[in-house]
């Protein structure tokens, strides 16, 4: 079969309305088999290809037609104009922590551009976080700490893709490889996208959520707060004074997360929205606290 004729095929298996560009996913999941620009899957329409292309194609369409995500087929997802490597078993990077992200880097700049500082990112997954502040703020030295073996494993795949030599990825729950390192007061930043979606709610969340990424990720217990609690509380003792906390958080956590800071003892409590108008991040300042 020919590249244009393929793409015909597999468009009879993406109808339903779920899938919002299939043309596009096809010509990407064909650009990734051929090792190819998709660019070029545009302007070669009439070239034949193996058998083999043709089988192995069909298998991903046909994986992607049960709502497996693009992203796991692909085994890419673009964060911070960074490409990272994303495999089954981590959560794909979101646009939304982009926001979370930018407002961290723009703080670096702001207070401490070029200092030699140190940055925590508890829960690091492909690396999204961690990476990109280290990627962008040449000064941090990041610390990721995750506890599954699939985040670690990905995010220094990730590491290695982009080159970084000022970003540690450490396994372990929450706090507890950088309190084997002794490193008490040592962090001028905290940051966390910590899974946060209650218990109850896991199966409401879209389909290709639920069924195909990873539970560790996104369950956050009874209200969806355990971890805010846990980090805000156990933060303090490796902030630096005026140091700041920052989450991502859901879209109606804002005033829980917020009084949750408060009653540790931060300061200076800020929620940012995001581009639709809702809660995406909250931070605070450990003052005295
Ligand atoms: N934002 C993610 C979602 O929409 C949740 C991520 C998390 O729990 N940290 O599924």
């Amino acid at each position: 079969m020919v590249i244009d004729e393929l793409i015909t095929l597999g468009l009879n298996f993406l109808k339903k309305e779920e899938f919002n560009n299939p043309p596009l996913e096809l010509r990407l999941i064909l650009a990734k088999l051929l090792n190819v620009d998709k660019s070029y899957i545009y302007s070669h329409g009439e070239r034949q290809v193996t058998k083999d292309i043709e089988n192995q194609f069909m298998e991903m369409v046909k994986k992607r037609s049960k709502g497996y995500p693009i992203q796991y087929i692909l085994g890419e997802k673009e964060f911070m104009g960074l490409d990272f490597y994303i495999e089954d078993g981590v959560l794909i990077p979101r646009p939304d922590t982009e926001i979370l992200v930018e407002y961290i880097i723009n703080f670096i700049n702001r207070y401490y551009k070029g200092d030699r500082i140190n940055v925590l990112d508890i829960g690091a997954g492909s690396g999204a976080i961690s990476l990109s502040i280290a990627k962008y703020c040449p000064g941090a030295y990041v610390y990721g700490i995750d506890i599954d073996d699939a985040a670690i494993k990905v995010s220094n795949i990730n590491k290695e893709r982009f080159d970084l030599s000022n970003v540690e990825l450490l396994k372990g729950d929450l706090f507890e490889p950088i309190l084997r390192l002794n490193m008490q007061n040592e962090f001028q930043i905290i940051v966390s996208n910590p899974p946060y979606i209650p218990k109850e709610e896991i199966e409401q969340l879209q389909s290709e959520v639920k069924l195909y990424e990873p539970k560790l990720a996104l369950d956050g217990g009874i209200d969806g707060l355990n971890f805010y609690r846990k980090i805000t509380e156990d933060a303090k003792k490796l902030l630096i004074k005026n140091g700041l906390l920052i989450y991502e958080i859901g879209y109606n956590q804002g005033k829980q997360v917020s009084n949750i800071l408060d009653n540790e003892g931060y300061k200076n409590i800020n929620i940012l929205k995001d581009l639709q108008g809702r809660d995406r991040v909250a931070m605070g300042f450990s003052f005295d606290c």
